[in-house]
Order: C-alpha cells, then sequence, then structure tokens
C-alpha cells in the first residue's frame, strides 16, 4: 500500500486497511493508495496499528491534524481506480519521508540496527530487509564472543560490513524516489523510456532483482574473509548458495544422502562443507566394492586430518559436512554452485556467507590461523581495518 511522491506525504490509516505486513508486500507492486509516477500531489500510506492498546500507536512527526476519514476517502477516490469503501478509522497522522542514518552503528556496548540506525523511502521496499540482515550479521556475532569467546573485535566488524550496505541502500532508495516523483527532465526520461526497455532485457532485470532482494549483498573486503582461488564457485565474503549434494557424512550421525546445501546449513552454526570428488567417498558399502568409489587411503586421511583440526579449534560451534557432486532434483550442481576443485572447502557463517574457502591440501593452516583470530576463544585483540 505504501506510496510516498514528496517529503509532505500523507499517511492514514483505516480500520479494515493494509496490514503493516501487506503494506511491506504490496509496496514493489501497484496497490490500493500506491505513488503514481508523475503524479505531483501527496500521496497516502496507510497502517493498521493495535486499536486495542492505544500506547502502541505511532507518533506523529508534526503537530498538525491528522487527516479525517473524509480527507483519507477523498485522496482514495483521487488516487484508486478501482471501488474502495474506508470506514471505521482506528488513527490517523502525517508521514514524512527521511533519509538519514547513524555514523556508527556500535558504541561500545551499544548496537543499532533497523530503522534505529538508518531511515529512508520506503521505496524499493528495503528496510525491513536491511533490518533483518543487519540482526542476522550481528546476533551470531555476538553468540561467539559471549559464549564462544571470540574476540571483542569480532564485534566492530558488525560496523564494518553493514554501513556500507546501508549507505547503499539509501542512495538507492532515494534514488528510486526521486525517479518516481520526477515529472520533467532526465530522471522522467528514464522512468519512462529507459527503465521499461532495460526492464526487458533478462540478465539486467535478474541483477535488479538480486540487488533490490538484497541476495546480492556482499562482504568480499570484510577482514572476516579467507579467500583462496578455486575453480568457480562463491569467493568468500558472498552468499553461500545452495545445491544438490550428496553427504558422505555429516555431524550428529547423520547418514549418507542426498540432500540441499540450505537444508543442510544450520543458522546456530558455521558450517564447513569438504567437497570431495567421488573417488574418496567411504560410503560404499564393503560387501559391494566399487573400484571406482573406493576411498584413496592417503587423501582421505589428509581430510579427516583437516576436519579433527577445525573441529577441535571450534568446538560445538561448527557443523562439518563432507559431501560430494549428486545427481537428481532439487538444486543446483554441486559443481555449477561451488566449482570444480576437489577436494575443497567452504566455511559458511550462520548468517549464510561464505568466510573462507580453500584448498584441504594447502589451506588448512590459512583457515585455523582465520580461525584464531576471529573466532576461537583466547584470540589475541587487533584493531580492525575500516573498509574503503
Ligand atoms: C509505508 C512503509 C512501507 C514500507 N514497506 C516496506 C517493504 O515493503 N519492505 C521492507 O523491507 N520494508 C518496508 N518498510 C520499512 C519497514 O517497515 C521498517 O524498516 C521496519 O519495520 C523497521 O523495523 P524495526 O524493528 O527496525 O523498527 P520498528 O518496526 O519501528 O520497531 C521498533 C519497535 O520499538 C518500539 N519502541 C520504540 N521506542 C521504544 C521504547 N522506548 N521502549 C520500548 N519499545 C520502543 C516501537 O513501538 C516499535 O514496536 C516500510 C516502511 C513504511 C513506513
Amino acid at each position: 500500500m505504501a506510496a510516498h511522491a514528496s517529503s509532505d506525504a500523507h499517511a492514514s490509516a483505516a480500520h479494515g486497511a493494509a496490514s503493516p505486513a501487506s503494506a511491506h508486500g504490496s509496496a514493489q507492486t501497484e496497490s490500493p493508495l500506491s505513488l503514481r509516477p508523475g503524479d505531483p500531489r501527496p500521496h497516502s500510506v496507510q497502517a493498521a496499528p493495535d486499536s486495542a492498546n492505544p500506547s502502541a500507536r505511532p507518533h506523529t512527526q508534526n503537530a498538525a491534524p491528522a487527516p479525517s476519514l473524509d480527507a483519507c476517502r477523498i485522496l482514495a477516490a483521487a488516487r484508486v481506480h478501482h471501488p474502495l469503501a474506508l470506514t471505521d478509522l482506528k488513527w490517523s497522522g502525517y508521514f514524512h519521508l527521511n533519509s538519514r542514518m547513524v555514523e556508527q552503528l556500535r558504541v561500545n556496548r551499544v548496537f543499532l540496527a533497523g530503522d534505529s540506525a538508518h531511515v529512508h523511502s520506503p521505496a524499493g521496499a528495503q528496510g525491513m530487509n536491511t533490518g533483518i540482515q543487519e540482526a542476522f550479521n550481528l546476533g551470531w556475532k555476538i553468540a561467539r564472543v559471549l559464549s564462544g569467546g571470540a574476540p571483542q573485535r569480532l564485534l566492530d566488524t558488525y560496523h564494518l560490513e553493514r554501513h556500507p550496505i546501508e549507505r547503499e541502500v539509501l542512495r538507492q532508495s532515494s534514488f528510486i524516489t526521486h525517479m518516481a516523483e520526477a515529472d520533467h527532465g532526465p530522471l522522467k526520461l528514464l522512468r519512462d523510456r529507459v527503465m521499461p526497455v532495460l526492464a526487458s532485457l533478462g540478465p539486467l532485470r535478474d541483477a535488479a532483482r538480486l540487488q533490490i532482494s538484497e541476495l546480492a549483498i556482499q562482504y568480499r573486503r570484510s577482514p572476516l574473509t579467507l579467500e583462496r582461488v578455486l575453480d568457480g564457485g562463491p569467493r568468500a565474503g558472498e552468499r553461500a548458495p545452495d545445491a544438490l549434494v550428496h553427504v558422505v557424512d555429516g555431524p550428529l550421525g547423520r547418514a549418507p544422502g542426498t540432500g540441499c546445501v540450505f537444508d543442510l546449513h544450520d543458522p546456530a552454526f558455521f558450517s564447513l562443507f569438504v567437497l570431495v570428488a567421488p573417488e574418496t567417498v567411504d560410503d560404499v558399502p564393503h560387501d559391494k566394492p566399487e573400484p571406482a568409489l573406493r576411498r584413496k587411503p592417503s587423501r582421505a586421511a589428509d581430510i579427516d586430518r583437516f576436519i579433527a583440526d577445525v573441529d577441535a579449534l571450534l568446538p560445538g560451534a561448527v557443523r562439518i559436512w563432507r559431501v560430494t557432486d549428486a545427481v537428481g532434483e532439487g538444486g543446483p550442481l554441486l559443481a555449477d554452485a561451488y566449482g570444480r576443485t576437489r577436494p575443497c572447502f567452504y566455511l559458511v557463517r550462520p548468517d549464510g556467507y561464505v568466510c573462507a574457502r580453500g584448498r584441504v591440501s594447502s589451506d588448512l593452516h590459512g583457515l585455523l590461523r582465520h580461525c584464531e583470530a576471529w573466532f576461537a576463544k583466547g584470540a589475541e585483540p587487533e584493531p580492525p581495518t575500516p573498509l574503503t
């Protein structure tokens, strides 16, 4: 339902109107009181506060009298080209667009996330998504420090990683708002002529979707990343993609079988995915030996040692999955999503981002040092380097 066109856009609330949830969902589409590009008049937004609990009502942001039900009806009639009955007004107020953010997301023991850290136009529908990702980014770090004994500086990476993202969300939402408001000039031309053409081009449309849905967010420059070149796959700092895998060995006695990375990853833990080639697989029944699938003892021993060392460094914090390529339905192929290097590893943070990747044969030492420095108990403090 959201609609905003000017800095003094009206907000109204009527019983039976869109709920906050539906308001969010409909912001990307035409909605009952939605913004009509180019319309210079102020636009209306709705919310349905808890009428049984007046103290839960939002505060108006200025002293102007709240719009009456009749005023809301006039606004709706002028903008909505479908029959719409507004009745039983419970609350109304004015909504002003703001575009601002804090300079620091952390001050000592205080952390800011969500709208307390940044407010911007709802255009692009990213406010809630941004806040949720912040909470996810921060939550596991606090848990790691409080119960895992990780160094305090892990908490500083919350600001380092998220502040640039928030700046970009503000920039994007302001740009979309200005474009939607434009009634002349290059922005109007862009909106009316160029954007429809761009939106019809599949790759550009997909890229825009990834951007707006915030699935394209990455922390590649974060100090929490340990990147090694592999043959394909997500780089450290990127979101771990889904893939269909054959589980050779998993935590908690998980039996071999086929599964998806998204299902295997538990956000309460790090996930270490060790990708092995089929010939190192040890799960073929011994009474039916298939030479091509027999484990190569030396390489398998390397992998066992690798897994044991990581497990010992992050006890109880990491779930380790030894996986290999699977065929079937249910997700992209492992080689397509994670590349072809075998054996290799991907360490996925609780919030679903790859924080380290490399080769089992050569990068164990680097991985252990990295985990010691950031995630393990008793690491030595060292100031983080700001992202540029
Ligand atoms: C019209 C509109 C449309 C939107 N559409 C979308 C969309 O489509 N997609 C999207 O992702 N985002 C959307 N957003 C943004 C989204 O609603 C917000 O970003 C999100 O709700 C912020 O969540 P929050 O938890 O940070 O803050 P809030 O939801 O504001 O929660 C803060 C809570 O703290 C309470 N509180 C405040 N002060 C105190 C106090 N002193 N003590 C105790 N409690 C207190 C408040 O009552 C409130 O319940 C939209 C916003 C608007 C206004």
